[in-house]
């Protein structure tokens, strides 16, 4: 590891390796990420993604389908526990093995493969702006290095988020376990105030998760062993994850060449969590910021999406409504089966 860089990613992510594999291809390449675990790393996740995001990662050189990702076709709607409507789906895929490690993981090698300096275990653990250095690592693994512009793309509650006034956040939850289930996609809405939960089962092992906008008062550990004991599962907890997702866009660039992508800038769906479309896409326009030397054009990128998250934001306060619920699923699911098939097929699967 050098002493100083032309640019410094924090966090070998989707959002981090898109800049970093961005950057490359714009002829920059003197350029560091540091990542604070060793790949394979675990990634509480859902492992949803759709066929926009499969396209923005063959842009990137890599493709889904080689890490396992493929349709589960039968695809269910729930409101509580109760199943109201079957789709054909072919629009969300999701890994064989039901997680994103091997997507992570596969990228993380092709990034390596293609000559990014990649340091592993080292977390950022000071920053000063003033001398534009960062300190990686921790004990007498600390390296301090210098930066001529510098990305965090460390999630949502990285040290980049110290730099951020956001509040709101989604709270995730997740577990994965073998189980005797069919394979099959279950989408679970009314168990939680403002979010849905997921079973995704593939070939033996399942996926559960809880999302809710966070709330302190609420025991999500509890919501979580009671949604398990309802679906008829009862795994070791041990292994459950949880995370948080942004809600809202935060500020994407800061003065002295310190940029935002991913998570850390909030390009996340607050409605639909699905962030890993997002946050490639805002690492190649971090990355083509820092190669042009123009913030504005991660500014324009966090602007659409400020537009696209109000919208979400508004569709989730009134979908979260109960009479809206309640229409939806009792009327809309029961009387008009047909209207929701559609809807999903015209824009969804054909998308
Ligand atoms: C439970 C859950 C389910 C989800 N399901 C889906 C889904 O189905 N589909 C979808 O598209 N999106 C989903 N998301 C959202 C998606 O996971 C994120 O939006 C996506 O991972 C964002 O990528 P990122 O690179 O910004 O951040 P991350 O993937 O979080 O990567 C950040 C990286 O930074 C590293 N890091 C953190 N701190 C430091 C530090 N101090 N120093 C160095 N490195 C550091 C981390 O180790 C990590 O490797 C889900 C999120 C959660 C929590």
């Amino acid at each position: 590891m050098n002493d100083r860089y032309d640019v410094v990613v924090i966090g070998a992510g989707p959002a981090g390796l898109a800049c970093a594999l961005t950057l490359l291809d714009l002829g920059v390449r003197d350029v560091l990420v540091a990542e604070k675990y060793i790949f394979p790393r675990d990634k509480c996740c859902a492992g949803y993604i759709t066929q926009k995001t499969v396209k923005v990662y063959r842009e990137l050189g890599l493709d889904p389908a080689d890490c396992g990702y493929t349709y589960i076709k039968d695809f269910r709607l729930f409101y509580g526990l109760s199943p109201r409507q079957y789709i054909d789906n072919r629009f969300l895929l999701t890994s064989r093995e039901i997680n994103r490690v091997a997507l992570d993981d596969a990228f993380f090698r092709l990034a390596a493969s293609r000559g990014i300096e990649i340091a592993e275990n080292m977390p950022l653990t000071a920053h000063d702006p003033d001398s534009k250095t960062v300190t990686l690592g921790a004990g007498e693994n600390r390296t301090a290095v210098r930066y001529g512009s510098l990305v965090f793309a460390d999630g949502t509650n990285g040290f980049g988020s110290r730099y951020q006034k956001a509040k709101r956040r989604n709270l995730a939850m997740q577990l994965h376990f073998p189980s005797d289930r069919p394979d099959g996609i279950e989408i679970h809405f009314g168990i939680t105030e403002r979010g849905y939960c997921w079973v995704s089962t593939s070939g033996g092992i399942t996926n559960v998760g809880i999302t809710d906008e966070y709330r302190k008062s609420t025991d999500y550990r509890a919501l979580f062993r009671k949604f398990l004991r309802d679906i008829g599962e009862d795994p070791d907890l041990s292994g459950l994850y949880s995370a948080f997702t942004p809600i809202g866009v935060r500020r994407p660039v800061l003065p002295g060449n310190i940029y935002f992508a991913g998570d850390a800038m909030g390009a996340c769906d607050p409605f639909t969590l699905s962030g890993l479309r997002n946050g490639l896409e805002c690492g190649r326009k971090a990355a083509e910021s820092v190669a042009k030397n123009d913030p504005s054009i991660l500014r324009r990128f966090a602007g659409k999406l400020r537009f696209k998250f109000f919208f979400m934001r508004l569709l989730m306060k009134v979908f979260y409504l109960k009479p809206a619920k309640l229409f939806v699923f009792n009327v809309g699911c029961r009387c008009l089966r047909g209207v929701v098939r559609f809807f999903f097929d015209r824009f969804l699967n054909k998308k």
